[in-house]
């Protein structure tokens, strides 16, 4: 029997380290810089640096990769019980390395870069010197690359780029962006887009807007005009038209990240929730003793287990078979239900903390808004329930006949057949 849900001790140790080290270090940081990207900002670094040193010592840095890359290639389950404790704080993941996207941009690069690629790209990426961009979302869809404009001519030993990105997250602070681009408009629906490596400074991109998510966030999603921007013609990453196949490399391990590290945004509210219900009196009894509110702790406590246990054994099936494809069904499932989770115990939360909780002195609202940004972000929930449903009913096969292969007489029928005589032997003798 392997069904275990117990946490290795020698691990257990390692956790409860980073839970301290995220609450008394890592967590305050969150109150006093508006920018865990900012790599260009001497405030940042001046804090953030000595942390990412202690957590490289401790060789908890990068834990999202194989050692080959600097990482512990501690696998998925690890790395979700990690990310658990990390999604608490907006500076949790890049004191620890493993920020999205620059984790899954790496692993592109890992993957595709070429030998000076990786020196240029990937090298300072994986240190935190330099940080990325992921650009594939254009303003007439984000949810259709079949609709995507956006394109990749040759000329000469040149890309040429032209055409518009909307949403692309930490453009503003990025050293380079991987950009998806229609480079064969007449090919097949799922290969007319390459992907390439465009440096943040070559001349022709320009920023239209930089947005916030919700009326008081930190600008850091880009909507971005690309005019004759020419790139070398090695920053094609992986073949031409195989644009999707690059992207797939980092949306599997990326959305399964997101939704351990939401975990963590999840219990943080709850936690929060059960605090105000245990010291707020109202109508003469404790605000923990009414059985609406008892409904909305038990509700948002089982939505919750039940989403990290889905959550963690995704990320057992990824670590055993090792083949985001074989585990797609289950991505898609806990990617669907991330935002559902999120914004139903965030909201209760809230409204359990009264006027409070509308204000910006509590996290919650701005959770609710994220809670849209994990519905959004890598394809909407709609998108992946089609996902979950197609796999599902490729299990499943169409009844042979007229009537469901479950029909109530026919199975009685079926059973009659089966064990009918037995039952006429036994009355008969009991007769
Ligand atoms: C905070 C945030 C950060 C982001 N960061 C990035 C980034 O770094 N890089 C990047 O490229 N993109 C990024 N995105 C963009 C994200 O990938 C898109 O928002 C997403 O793909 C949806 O595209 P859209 O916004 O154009 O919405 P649309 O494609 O217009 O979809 C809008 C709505 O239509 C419905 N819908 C769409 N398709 C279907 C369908 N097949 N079936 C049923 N209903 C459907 C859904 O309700 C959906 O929410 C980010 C988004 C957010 C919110």
């Amino acid at each position: 029997m392997a069904w275990d849900f117990e946490t290795e001790p020698e691990f257990q140790k390692e956790l409860d380290w980073v839970d301290r080290f995220v609450a008394e270090e890592v967590e305050p940081l969150d109150y006093l810089l508006p920018d865990p990207y900012d790599v260009r900002c001497a405030r940042r670094n001046a804090l953030v640096k000595p942390l990412q040193k202690i957590v490289k010592e401790r060789g908890l840095w990068a834990c999202h990769l194989g050692p080959e890359l600097g990482g512990q290639g501690y696998g998925q389950v690890k790395l979700g019980l990690l990310n658990e404790i990390l999604g608490r704080s907006k500076f949790g993941p890049i004191v620890f390395g493993c920020q999205a996207p620059d984790s899954g941009n790496s692993e592109i690069l890992a993957h595709y870069g070429t030998p000076e690629q990786k020196e240029r790209y990937l090298r300072p990426l994986l240190n935190n010197d330099i940080v990325s961009c992921f650009s594939m979302t254009e303003v007439q869809g984000g949810a259709d690359p079949k609709v995507f404009t956006f394109s990749a001519v040759e000329d000469g030993g040149e890309w040429v780029l032209n055409g518009e990105k909307w949403f692309s997250s930490h453009a503003h602070v990025a050293s380079f962006f991987i950009v998806m681009a229609v480079s064969d408009p007449d090919a097949s629906e799922y290969r007319r887009l390459s992907a390439f490596i465009v440096p943040a400074e070559t001349p022709g991109i320009e920023m239209v807007r930089n947005m916030p998510v919700g009326h008081h966030g930190h600008p850091a999603h880009a909507y971005l005009r690309f005019n004759n921007v020419r790139v070398p013609k090695d920053h094609l990453l992986g073949e031409r038209g195989g644009g999707f196949v690059v992207a797939q490399t980092r949306l599997g391990g990326g959305r399964i990240h997101h939704a351990m590290r939401t975990i963590g945004q999840v219990k943080r509210a709850f936690d929060m929730m059960c605090e105000r219900v245990l010291s707020r009196h109202t109508q003469g009894t404790l605000l923990a003793d009414k059985q609406m509110v008892q409904e909305k702790i038990a509700d948002s406590w089982i939505e919750i287990e039940q989403f990290r246990l889905l959550v963690l054994r995704t990320a057992w099936k990824i670590d055993k078979y090792k083949d985001y494809l074989a585990v797609r069904k289950d991505i898609a499932a806990i990617k669907a239900l991330m935002p559902r989770v999120f914004h139903d115990v965030a909201a209760r939360a809230l409204h359990i903390h009264g006027s409070l909780g509308v204000t910006p002195d509590m996290p919650f609202a701005e959770q609710v808004i994220e809670s849209f940004h994990m519905g959004l972000a890598d394809g909407p929930t709609e998108v992946h329930k089609v996902t979950v449903a197609r796999q599902v009913l490729r299990e499943y096969h169409a009844a042979t006949g007229k009537f469901p292969s479950r029909y109530i007489p026919h199975l009685r029928e079926a059973a009659v057949a089966k064990y009918g005589r037995l039952l006429d032997e036994i009355e008969a003798q009991a007769a």
